[in-house]
This record gives C-alpha cells, structure tokens and sequence, in this order.
C-alpha cells in the first residue's frame, strides 16, 4: 500500500513539474466565417496573439465574404465596381491566377451558379437544366477587371472567395504567429489548419484528416509544424435533393452542377508561413476536389516539390505523396487501404 502511494505521489509530482515546466498554452475558440475556429498557441505573449487573430479573422469576413452586404466582394457584385481594400485586391488577383494554374476548376466567378444552387443556405434547391444554362457563360475569369485596387465585372457576373478566404485567413495568422513570441500554435480554420512551432512538450503537431464517412473518426494523421493542411470534400457541406441525391457544395464550373468527384476528400499539405502557402492549399483543395482523383494526381506530378496531399477515394483507398512518409500515420481499423504515390 505505502509503494502505491509513493508511486502515486511520484506520478503527481511528474506531473506538476511537467506543467510548472512547460510553457504556457492558450486556446480560443471562435465561431466566423460560417464555421467553428480553434486557435492555441504556446509560449510568451500567447494570449495577445490569439486574441489579434481572432480580431483579423473577424475584419477579414468583414471584407471577403459575399453574404455581409458592406464587404467589399458584395460591393462587388451589387454594383458591378469598387475600389478593393489593398489585401482583398491582391486576394482577388491570387485566385484569377489559382483558376489558370488549375484550369479553371478552381473559379470565383462560380458565385451566380452558388447563389442559385444555394446550398449553404436554409433554402438550397436543385435548379432547372435551362437557369443552369442560362448563367453558365457568367462563369469565366475573363468577367473580372482588376487594376491595382479597382475592380470590375461584366453585367450580371459575381464573384464568390469562399473557396479561398479561410486559406488567406490562415495566412494572416501564420504572419501573426511568427511576428509573436509564442514557441507553437495552431489554427484550425474550418477544414483549413495551420501548424507553427512545436507544441508545450516540444514535439510536432497531430494533424488528424477526418474519415469523410464517419464523424468522429479519422483516416488518417500527419506529424507537422510550420504547414497548412487545408480540405475539401462533399461531406460536410450539402443537402439532399427531393430524389435523395446528395449535392455538395463545391460546384464544377464546367457543368454548373455540384462536382461530382471519385475522391471523398482532398487535403493538401504546403510548407512555411510566408508567401501565401495557406491560400494556395485553399485554392488547390477546391481545385483538385472538383479534378478528381487522376487529374489531381497528374495536377501533383507537374508541380510534386512543391505540395503534398492525401486522396480519400470514393473506392476505399488514402492516397498520400511520398513527402508525407515520414510524417504519416495510418488508422489502424479504418477499412482504408492506404497507398503512397510514386513519384
Ligand atoms: P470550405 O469552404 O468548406 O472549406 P472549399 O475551400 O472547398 O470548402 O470552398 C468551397 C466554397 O467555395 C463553396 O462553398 C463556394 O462558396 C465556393 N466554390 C464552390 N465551387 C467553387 C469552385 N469550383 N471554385 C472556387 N470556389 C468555389
Ligand atoms: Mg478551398
């Protein structure tokens, strides 16, 4: 009995030291940009620069999202020109480039065709072949006009960032990270993550990519610090169509009809916090969803130093790109066959 509560009092007092030793952990928890946001960071002035994330989140919404009638992409839309704000200017600048690198799967000029869908609304529909039709010539980036700060779009197009804006949110907050004094943090924006530093026991962040068939579960974790893991897939965001159709969220801009995909997810993986990383993981998870799982893979081969990913297939497989090897954990039991890419 007394070796037991020796062994006990040891244990606390490991314990103790390990929490008087470790540096200071910080969590916020937000709700913005139409999605719960979790926000920690580790070290000196950890505090202060959550609170300072939360307040550009929260200014950023203001300016990118399309539904808040002052920001500058409804300002857009309803009046066809304005003057941009220098950062949503550049954002919009980024993502007429992301829709030529990805040969438009990846298009902001979508917004008509989101709007009539609606999907993310409290009254989403499926639309009639003919109104799809009508507004499929509106989807293009030869609509948009963007000098410097000035933009402008032809008659009756509008543009939707949405598929972008929580990357360049995750951007703003890696700057801020990296601007503080705090050892780690991370950011889960809504399906788009950002890891910097090591976490309170000095190792790298868990990033667990959720199993787009179960929730609660997970097909799959990374190993990382300082990288955006950003996804995209069908399975959070959608509705069910009067014939029992499932219809996503992230719309084909070929078609004009929610992409259907081979793939259940795609997460892409960029490195470091400087030049926009979080935003072009964005835009390539959209893209390549919208790609599925062929046109994604040779999309990675064209450019594989520069990315990684994870596919979930349709077909019960998790494809990952050999630069994850080191970093990458199975879940073991989730009826997953898991393959590396070759290079
Ligand atoms: P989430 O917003 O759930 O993180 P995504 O980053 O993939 O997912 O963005 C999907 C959103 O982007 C949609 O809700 C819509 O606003 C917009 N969108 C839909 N289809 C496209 C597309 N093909 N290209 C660019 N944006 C899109
Ligand atoms: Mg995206």
């Amino acid at each position: 009995m007394k070796r037991w509560i020796c062994l006990l009092l040891a244990a606390v007092l490991a314990l103790s030291l390990t929490a008087c030793g470790a540096p200071k952990t910080e969590a916020l928890d937000i709700f913005a940009m139409d999605t719960y946001m979790s926000l920690v960071a580790v070290g000196d002035g950890a505090f202060d620069v959550l609170q300072r994330s939360s307040n550009e989140i929260n200014t950023l919404e203001q300016k990118l999202s399309r539904t808040i009638a002052t920001s500058d992409v409804a300002q857009l839309n309803a009046n066809g020109s304005t003057v941009l704000d220098e950062g949503t200017a550049e954002l919009l600048r980024r993502a007429l480039r992301y829709s030529e690198e990805t040969g438009g799967a990846f298009d902001v000029t979508i917004a008509p065709l989101v709007e009539l869908w609606g999907i993310t609304t409290d009254h989403p529909r499926v639309p009639a072949r003919e109104e799809i039709d009508a507004l499929l010539p509106l989807v293009g980036t030869e609509h948009v006009h963007a000098a410097g700060t000035e933009a402008s779009l032809d008659e009756g197009c509008a543009i939707d960032l949405g598929g972008i804006a929580k990357g360049y949110a995750s951007d703003c907050v890696a700057a801020l990270f990296a601007a503080s004094g705090i050892t780690g943090g991370f950011a889960s924006l809504g399906g788009n993550v950002y890891v910097h530093g090591d976490t309170a026991d000095g190792q790298p962040w868990k990033v667990a990519i959720q199993d787009p068939q179960k929730t609660d579960a997970f097909a799959c974790t990374l190993h990382l610090s300082d990288a955006f893991v950003v996804t995209s897939g069908g399975y959070q965001r959608n509705f069910t169509g009067p014939d029992g159709t499932v219809y996503q969220h992230i719309i084909d801009p070929a078609t004009g009809y929610p992409a259907v995909s081979d793939l259940l997810s795609v997460s892409v993986i960029t490195y470091g916090a400087a030049d926009g990383q979080g935003t072009r993981a964005d835009a390539y998870s959209t893209a390549l969803y919208v790609m599925g799982e062929e046109a994604a893979v040779d999309f990675w081969r064209a450019r594989q130093a520069s990315f990684d990913m994870v596919l979930v297939t349709e077909d019960g497989r998790v494809l990952y790109t050999p630069g994850l090897k080191d970093c990458f954990d199975e879940t073991e039991g989730s009826g997953y066959v898991y393959q590396p890419l070759a290079a």
